[in-house]
Formats: structure tokens, sequence, C-alpha cells
């Protein structure tokens, strides 16, 4: 059975691994530098030696690999293969046709999925989403993505844009997002959102242990330095957890309202918060949620770690091919 090749375009660094498709497992994985600064020529250059290096230092041919998945940070046109819009990469590459240029220089089938939907498809096929048919991601770091799978399918809407979760409205008075709407799910839930709460917090002085864990330095506050206050019962960092974690619920109520799924699975840096996220984003669900069988929705968190994206991109290739 051929293997498959997929990779996590990052803004800093460029992943890759050789994934069974068949069961989910990373046979061989390389890291290297974007060096996004150079430009998407460069890039996609170095993006093609990844490939074949990776499939020579695993001791396989080319004819061992059945393609190439790309998990890519943005907007993508699925259609045309075409990078849109990449918000974290210099010259955010518009209309750059990053699937075509991959199979050119490599010679192999090349699959491009928005970096959020490949975390969505790695998780459904072998992780927190296995076995249930539908299943809602938000993957919690810079920002707040997301993805859909509705009745097995992983679900693309125009282009592959459907699953932008965290772009969820959720106040319309709200503050504005980094997208231009106002008051989305990210404003309040990402990462940089908990840290804010965080710098707040401190700066009015409030009585709290994020002030001498970070030793009254606004910049070393983080989600996880809250997360340790709170987890030591620092009332002020609880709260910051309980705010995020209503958010969250808020945009999940929404989503199980319109899709009905099994599962919420939560992803991405900010999730290894556990129960700090889960806790309240379970009981916002059961207070707000009564047109349909909430009790019955799963929410927990992701399972294939910093594997999820390069396995999802893997087998949306090989599905594809
Ligand atoms: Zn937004």
């Amino acid at each position: 059975m051929k293997k498959y090749i997929g990779c996590d375009l990052g803004g800093t660094n460029l992943r890759a691994a050789i994934v069974d498709v068949d069961d989910g497992t990373v046979l061989h994985q390389m890291n290297i530098p974007t060096l996004a600064r150079e430009g998407h020529e460069a890039v996609m250059k170095r993006m093609a030696e990844l490939f074949l290096q990776i499939i020579q230092s695993a001791g396989m041919n080319k004819e061992d690999i059945g393609g190439i998945g790309i998990g890519v940070p943005g907007v993508l046109d699925l259609e045309k293969g075409e990078t849109l819009f990449l918000p974290n990469l210099p010259g955010t590459w518009p209309h750059i046709p990053l699937g075509d240029t991959i199979t050119e220089l490599t010679g192999l089938p090349t699959a491009l999925l928005n970096d959020v939907r490949s975390i969505t498809y790695g998780e459904w096929r072998f992780g927190a989403g296995r076995g249930v048919d539908t299943v809602a991601v938000f993957a919690i770091g810079t920002g707040v993505g997301g993805g859909l799978v509705i009745n097995g399918q992983l679900h693309l809407g125009i282009g592959g844009t459907a699953g932008e979760l965290g772009h969820i409205t959720i106040d319309f008075n709200g503050p504005r997002c980094g997208c231009g709407n106002y008051g989305c799910l990210e404003a309040y839930a990402s990462g940089p959102a908990i840290a804010a709460m965080g710098m707040k917090a401190v700066s009015q002085g409030l009585s709290t242990q994020i002030s001498t864990l970070c030793n009254y330095d606004l910049n070393r506050i983080t989600p996880e330095l809250i997360a340790k206050a709170s987890l030591a019962g620092d009332e002020t960092a609880m709260d910051i957890y309980e705010r995020a974690g209503f958010s969250l619920g808020i945009a999940a109520a929404n989503i199980c309202v319109s899709v009905g799924p099994r599962r919420i699975i939560i992803a991405g840096g900010v999730s290894q918060a556990g129960d700090l996220l889960l806790v309240p984003i379970r009981r916002t669900l059961r207070e707000r949620v009564t047109v349909m069988p909430v009790e019955q929705v799963e929410v927990i968190q992701s399972q294939l770690g910093n594997n999820a994206g390069v396995i999802g991109a893997a087998c949306w290739v090989a599905k594809a091919s």
C-alpha cells in the first residue's frame, strides 16, 4: 500500500510527515524553518526539496508515495489549488498555484486544505472524532480556527471556506476582530485574548498570582501561565478561563443548533488547559441549548496533538487521489 506525505505549512516551521493512512501512523517526519520572508517562490522550492528529501531519508522511492497533502494557514481556492490569502506569511500569497507548482517540482499529486480543516479531518479519522459522523472542531491558538465534519464528510462550502468557527459573531456590539467584523469568538477566546485578560487584571492591580508568576512583566503573561495560576486556585485566573470557556460555549451552542454535532473537539495549544475550558463550555451548552438533545453532545479535548494536521492532510490527498 502506498504511503502519503502530510505537510503543515506554518509561518515559522515547515513540517512534513510520511503517514500510513490506513491507521494514521506517522512513519517518518522532518521539520525545517519556513523562511517565509524569502517569498512564495523560494518557499515552494524548499517545500518540494523537503518532500523529496523525506522520501529519501525514509528509505523509500517516489513510487511508494501516493501524493502530498498540504495544510495551509489561510484562505484557499480548493478547486483551482491556489492560495488566496495567507495572513501570517509575508506577501500573503494571492492567487499562487501552490498545488500545481508542488506537483510540477515533485512529480506527485498534490492537494491543499486549510490547516485547521486538516486538523479536523485528522481528528475525525484517527483521533477524538473517530466513530461519529458529525463533529465540530475549535482550534485555539494565536487565533481560533475551526472545521466541521457533517454526515461523514468534511464540510467544505464555497472553495473550502466553510468552518471558520472562530469568526462566529458572539456579540454584535463587541470589539473589532482581526477579520474586520465585530464581536467574533476569536476576539474573546484566542490565546492572545486570554493573555490580554491576564494583562488587564495585573495592570488593574488585582490581587492575583498571575502578577507574581510573570514577575510583574506583562509580556510574560501567556495562556499557560494563567492556567497554572488557575490550577493553584487563583480566582482571577479561574475567572479568565471561565469567561473564555463561556464565549466558546456560546459559539458551540450555535453549532449545536445548526449542525447537531455528536462531538465538539477543542484543539490547538490553548486546549492544553483541559477542564478549565471544557467545564464552562459544557455548562454553557446545558444552560443555553434546549431545542436539540444537547446532553448527547460530547465536548472533549483533541487526541492527536501536533500530528493532527499532517495526518489529516495526508488522509485528505489519499482520499482525493
Ligand atoms: Zn473575525
